[in-house]
């Protein structure tokens, strides 16, 4: 009896803190890397951050141009952790990997065109800075359609594979160089949902 409740607490725990698919990613070689609440807590802090900053110059609108699908989860929580009033929501999207599951491929940007963002400070806010080239060929783009200021925040920042000069601006956890899964992030599409991060072993 004792041993079924302590078993019982356990699942609870494990679902509540990682996610319903936990068990299904042991079986496919995937480790807890971060945990929802550890996220809840840096989104929090990176909201604080971004206020204090654009603050400064609160009558310039500030654009968290989100990079779709990745960044999804992370910018609707960002968003609500940022209490200036005109912060503004656009998308663009950006794919590497597609369904080729964890080797990056050719990269394209869409949805450039249509961002309203001409003296708007923008910040590009994506799920992880890997080579860093995504970044860097955003930025180039969005330069080229005069704002206010650019700048970078990333959820995850992979330590040891950049290949451009820029780092990001801001980021929420450094990781190792593994491959992440969870809160966006996909493995094949699958797994955005998960609400902790997964690394492969
Ligand atoms: P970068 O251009 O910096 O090499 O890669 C950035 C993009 O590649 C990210 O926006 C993300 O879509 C994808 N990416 C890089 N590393 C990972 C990873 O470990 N897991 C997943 N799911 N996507 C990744
Ligand atoms: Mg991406």
């Amino acid at each position: 009896m004792n041993s079924r409740i302590i078993l019982a607490s356990l699942i609870i725990f494990f679902h509540a803190t990682y996610g319903m698919q936990s068990s299904d990613l042991t079986l496919i070689n995937f480790s807890p890397l971060i945990t929802r609440d550890q996220i809840a807590e840096r989104v929090v802090s990176l909201g604080r951050k971004i206020d204090a900053i654009y603050c400064k110059d609160s009558q310039t609108p500030l654009v968290i141009l989100t990079v779709m699908k990745g960044a999804m989860i992370f910018a609707a929580d960002l968003i609500r952790a940022i209490q200036m009033p005109n912060t503004e929501l656009q998308f663009i999207q950006a794919s590497s990997y597609g369904h080729n599951g964890t080797q990056a491929g050719q990269l394209t940007i869409r949805g450039v065109d249509q961002l309203t963002i001409e003296n708007k400070h923008v910040l590009i806010v994506d799920d992880i800075f890997d080579t860093g080239v995504t970044i860097s060929k955003i930025k180039a783009q969005i330069l080229e359609k005069n704002p206010a200021s650019i700048k970078s925040l990333v959820l995850l920042r992979k330590l040891g594979k950049s290949k451009v000069k820029e780092t990001p601006d801001f980021f929420g956890f450094e990781i190792p160089d593994k491959f992440v899964i969870g809160y966006g992030l996909d493995y094949k599409e699958c797994y955005r949902g998960l609400p902790s991060i997964w690394a492969k072993d």
